[in-house]
């Protein structure tokens, strides 16, 4: 088989066998196949697509080039969830302790901010002491005892993912539908995992922009979900603007840990009861959408959820005490408040771009391995379609550097407006797409 060979029928747009795909990814993460042809065969799936076949067969060739978890050691079915990534989704620090409180178990394998977007594994680190780097037996041990954990990608699962990835970054190849498939498609599978939740993000803070893209994204991985004998969910929820008030690490875990005291906004308590409800319901946790309610409005008002986060963060060697007093996480040294200029109404334009505001403060990476500050950030007062006067708050900016404020300033400029007509307001949860 040649590599050019295979180059030239995906530039014209055919199907591949997946002889074809297992030979590219293989010759690759073998060092057989230089980062030029993967970049070439990258652009033109990134052009041409891929159907349902063909990514299925990419995401088993890149969960092969790894280990996959044995969690036999663990008894039940474990439920994982992912977001397909925003600005401002803290949910998996809310969802993971409710979920367990209410007896599941659960696997919460993370990444760390990428693009404009953030990343558990950041934020999770802002909390001192913190460890996500463990061991598998380490991992096994601590679903047994606390119900959950959360842990960074381990080094020898989806090898190929890493690599490819690294490309993707450096390519403009990353807003594939077939290439984020399966690129967490096969990070999931290898988590040996029974039942999945995803939350597929769409709108201009998203990875993909369009209605019709989101739904092509959740099809396709409860597809793979399914011809791989897992149970799988999937919301399609907005990314027009930030999911509740903070955007930054340590901001985000404050917020969390609000929610879980039962005092966060309508819109992360909203989303964080569903996506809970959905993950109790498709690891069978529950027969009915009531019952699972049940199960996680009690969790959340007797405490149960919230004492769940503390154990979490005590078992991976973390200072639980910020659980209870959230000022003891890092905040930096410096706040700007960001006015609205005139009355009106504020509308959400590019949410990409506080994303980026974010990213540009401190609190995500501009290149691998860039150093995080935990306690940079936003934190929004007011969202889509509310009524300011001129001179309010519309958001206090948490920073180190002023010359990054400044910068960050002018992006915030063009993300969000103050308009004279008010703006309708995102529906939250558009659609749930099931593998049944
Ligand atoms: N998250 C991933 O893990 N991979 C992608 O390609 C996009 C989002």
């Amino acid at each position: 088989m040649l590599a050019v060979n295979i180059l030239a029928k995906k530039r014209d747009a055919k199907v591949l066998t997946s002889k074809e795909i297992d030979f590219i990814v293989k010759q690759f993460v073998a060092g057989k196949l230089p980062d030029y042809q993967m970049a070439a065969f990258l652009m033109s799936v990134c052009i041409n697509g891929m159907n349902q076949a063909e990514t299925f067969d990419l995401t088993k060739a890149m969960l092969s080039s790894g280990q996959v978890l044995d969690l036999s050691d663990i008894s039940g079915t474990k439920v994982d969830k992912h977001s397909t990534g925003g600005v401002g989704d803290k949910l998996s620090l809310i969802v993971v302790p409710i979920v367990a409180a209410a007896g599941l178990k659960v696997l919460k394998m993370s990444g760390k901010s990428l693009g404009h977007t953030g990343g558990t594994i950041d934020k999770l680190a802002s909390i001192p002491g913190f460890k996500t780097k463990l061991s598998i037996k380490e991992i096994i041990s601590q679903i047994n005892e606390v119900g959950a954990v959360f842990v960074s990608q381990l080094d020898d699962l989806s090898i190929a993912d890493k690599k490819i990835y690294a490309l993707r970054d450096q390519t403009a190849t990353v807003p594939s539908v077939s290439l984020i498939a399966s690129s967490i498609m096969s990070k999931k599978l290898a988590t040996g995992a029974n039942a999945f939740v995803f939350d597929v993000k769409v709108g201009s803070g998203a990875f993909v922009k369009s209605m019709a893209e989101a739904e092509g994204l959740a099809d396709i991985m409860l597809d793979i979900a399914k011809k791989s004998g897992k149970k799988a969910t999937a919301l399609i929820t907005d990314m027009n603007q930030p999911l509740g008030k903070a955007v930054g690490n340590s901001l985000e875990v404050k917020e969390a840990i609000d929610c879980l005291s039962g005092k966060g906004s309508r819109e992360v308590m909203e989303l964080s009861k569903a996506i809970s409800i959905e993950m109790i319901l498709t690891a069978d946790g529950a027969d009915t959408y009531s019952e699972a309610k049940l199960k996680v409005e009690s969790v959340l008002n007797s405490g149960e959820a919230k004492e769940k986060f503390a154990q979490i963060i005590a078992a991976q060697g973390g200072n639980e005490a910020v659980v209870k007093n959230p000022e003891k996480l890092p905040l930096a040294s410096y706040e700007y408040n960001y006015l609205s200029k005139n009355d009106g109404y504020v509308s959400f334009k590019d949410c990409q771009l506080v994303g980026e505001a974010a990213c540009l403060l401190g609190a995500g990476r501009s290149f691998p391995g860039a150093k995080i500050e935990p306690g940079v950030g936003l934190l929004f007062h007011k969202k889509q379609a509310s009524r300011v006067k001129s001179g309010q708050s519309l958001a206090t900016i948490y920073y180190q550097d002023i010359s990054k404020l400044k910068r960050a300033v002018a992006l915030l400029d063009k993300a969000v407006m103050v308009v004279d007509q008010q703006p309708g307001r995102f529906l939250l949860i558009k659609e749930k797409l099931s593998s049944e």
